[in-house]
């Protein structure tokens, strides 16, 4: 984590006052719903603060954030047995929203953390509060190859910790970008697994540091090419990753290196543009906090999740940052005097609809967005409202770009209409039924109607 003891801004007022209590200014919003953002949410909400959570919508990733982009997850504690990517960051949005989060699916375009209350401000809404917490993750560096896009989380990774264990790649050859820290440390993480690993630099040397040369170097599983770009992703007749085309940066001279997995290590980019100015950044736009904590330099904001975090970069450890960060947020709330608690209300009504099978396959009708097959079923027979079904699959590009799109629309109308997503390949026999020939598709129904199919 950035830990460097970030310096007290000194333009912003150490202790708010405590006349905005009850006028319009919330007690906290949540910038980013990645694990870091929902797990601060859950906290916050359980703690009764009824935190304002603004998802995102596309500047800094979709909304879910970078698992969303992921099939499998193997090393989240609870699934034993793994979780998609978006059924776990699913599972975390319902966790904060049943707590009575606020989310919003909207990119936050504008912040002010220099006067009090702060102003947060969105797309579709401004809001005041008193405190923030910036859970708005990072995004690894790309090459942008040609196609680099039909193979990502197919054959190219940004994370050989997440990935490095998993079916594609065990006892593969490997092959890995960068010639710095990360890429040299995952170049060794993926001998665990790999059959051989190659590591290519563009430069004619390493810029990682001598002890991770030495290691490189020294190990009998790693072929290090200097003065070497990939240039693109080469398949076989089935359509999977086979080689990598690969161009020297000396001589121009092109050739394919037989891969079945190509691993980018070469950084990422913190979402920290927003604060550029108002609390301190270290070099590489990363927002420092107090170490061990989710402090940053100015009282009342925190970061919590790969934000502040150039070291670790896990799903679990942007899950217990976030925690952190909810936890600060409530003292500090509390040693301002600031805290309004907000009370759920209690839906006797809506609880006894639910049955003991609902329970057990976490299905509630009172919630709009739902996902799989024994959910489609209960609104289709049961729902009065309008019911909308998107059917996508993992691989499909276009579903990733659609969804936060379909989704902010489903908020707008989110009394009237059910949504449900079908996963075709988790659920074959329901597309199949709806005769689904590609993703993504969407289908609309009225009391068992369909009315419309696009
Ligand atoms: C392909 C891939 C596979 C991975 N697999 C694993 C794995 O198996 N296990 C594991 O532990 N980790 C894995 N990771 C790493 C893990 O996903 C990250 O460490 C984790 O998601 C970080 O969480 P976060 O909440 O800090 O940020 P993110 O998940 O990056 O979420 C950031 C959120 O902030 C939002 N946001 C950004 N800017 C704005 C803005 N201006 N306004 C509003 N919202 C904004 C985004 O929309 C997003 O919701 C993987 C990462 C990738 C890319």
């Amino acid at each position: 984590m950035a830990s460097a003891a970030p310096a007290v801004d000194e333009e912003a007022p150490a202790s708010p006052p405590p006349s905005d209590l009850g006028k319009g200014v919330e007690n906290l919003v949540i910038i980013g719903s990645g694990p870091a953002g929902y797990t601060a949410a859950i906290y916050a909400a359980r703690a009764n603060l009824k935190p304002v959570v603004f998802e995102g919508y596309q500047v800094g990733g979709v909304p879910g954030g970078q698992l969303m982009t992921t099939t499998e997850v193997e090393n989240f504690p609870g699934f034993p047995d793994g979780v998609t990517g978006p059924d776990l960051m699913d599972k975390m949005r319902k966790q904060a929203e049943r707590w009575g989060a606020e989310l919003h699916q909207e990119d936050v375009e504008f912040v002010n953390v220099k006067s009090r209350p702060f102003v947060i401000r969105s797309s579709d809404r401004e809001v005041k509060c008193h405190s923030v917490i910036i859970a708005t993750g990072a995004a690894a560096k790309r090459l942008r190859l040609p196609r680099e896009d039909e193979f990502w989380s197919r054959g190219i990774s940004a994370c050989a910790i997440c990935d490095g264990a998993s079916p594609l790649f065990k006892g593969q050859v490997l092959a890995v970008v960068g010639g710095g820290d990360t890429a040299t440390e995952e170049a060794i993480y993926l001998t665990k697994y790999a059959r051989h690993v190659h590591l290519l630099v563009r430069k004619d040397q390493l810029r990682a540091s001598k002890a991770m040369q030495d290691r490189v170097l020294s190990n009998p599983n790693i072929t290090v090419h200097f003065n070497t770009e990939a240039v693109d992703v080469v398949s076989n007749p089935k359509g999977q990753m086979s080689g990598i085309q690969l161009k020297r940066t000396d001589t121009g001279e092109e050739s394919v290196l037989e891969v079945k997995g190509l691993f980018y290590g070469i950084g990422h980019t913190p979402n920290s543009q927003l604060l550029q100015g108002q609390i301190d950044l270290d070099d590489a736009g990363y927002i420092l906090v107090e170490e061990g904590t989710a402090k940053t330099s100015v009282d009342g904001v925190f970061a919590a999740g790969d934000v502040q975090d150039h070291e670790w970069r896990q799903a679990v450890t942007a899950a217990g940052s976030g925690c952190v960060a909810a936890l600060s947020v409530e003292r500090y709330l509390v040693a301002n005097d600031l805290l309004v608690e907000f009370h759920q209300p209690v839906r006797e009504e809506k609880e006894k609809e639910i049955t003991d099978r609902d329970v057990e396959m976490g299905f509630d009708i009172s919630h709009t967005k739902h996902r799989g097959q024994y959910a489609l079923r209960k609104v289709y027979h049961e729902s009065p409202r309008l019911v909308c079904v998107l059917y996508t699959s993992p691989t499909c590009g276009p579903c990733r770009t659609l969804k936060p799109i379909l989704s902010k629309v489903i908020d707008e109308y989110h009394e009237h209409v059910h949504f449900v997503e079908i996963d075709i390949e988790e659920d074959p026999e329901i597309a199949e039924a709806a005769g689904i020939m590609g993703t993504p598709c969407v289908q609309f129904f009225k009391n068992k109607e369909m009315l419309s199919w696009l």
